[in-house]
């Protein structure tokens, strides 16, 4: 009964999860992340755009993770990603308005203050849950 899905978690198994669950029901996924002084933001199953597991197909391994316990985190930049940012970018898909992030990675580098945004690669075909739910491909998102 919704119609965009703000990822909030603070691990990976969390990200495959809602991605799965959110090509499933064809509700688009915007997701930020924050590690020490670095901060991304994306929006995926946007408009026919790539989900979570098109760019990373496989879960990496755990002990190759760096968590924010471990990493450590500058609490500001996920209150950028996350209350900013993301918040925005809800609020734009909201409102009827595109999403900048739709097929693009948008970083922040708090120690430079700088920001960038690099394309993403377009939804893979080979993507296992496309791949396993053919019907969800008329159903990608507002
Ligand atoms: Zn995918």
């Amino acid at each position: 009964m919704y119609d965009i899905v703000a990822d909030c978690s603070d691990n990976v198994p969390t990200c495959y999860l809602i991605n799965d669950a959110c090509v499933l029901s064809g509700k688009c996924l915007v997701s930020a992340s924050a590690l020490r002084m670095e901060g991304q933001l994306t929006v995926y199953n946007y408009r026919g755009g790539p989900c979570y597991r098109c760019l990373y197909p496989k879960p990496p391994l755990p002990e190759k993770v760096t968590n924010c316990s471990d990493g450590g985190v500058l609490g500001v930049v996920p209150g950028i990603m996350g209350c900013c940012f993301k918040a925005l970018e809800v609020l734009k898909i909201a409102s009827g308005q595109d999403s900048s992030c739709g097929q693009q990675l948008l970083m922040f580098d708090a120690q430079d203050a700088k920001f960038r945004s690099i394309r993403l690669r377009t939804k893979q075909a080979s993507c296992a849950v496309w791949r396993e739910n053919p019907h969800c491909h008329t159903l990608s998102g507002l």
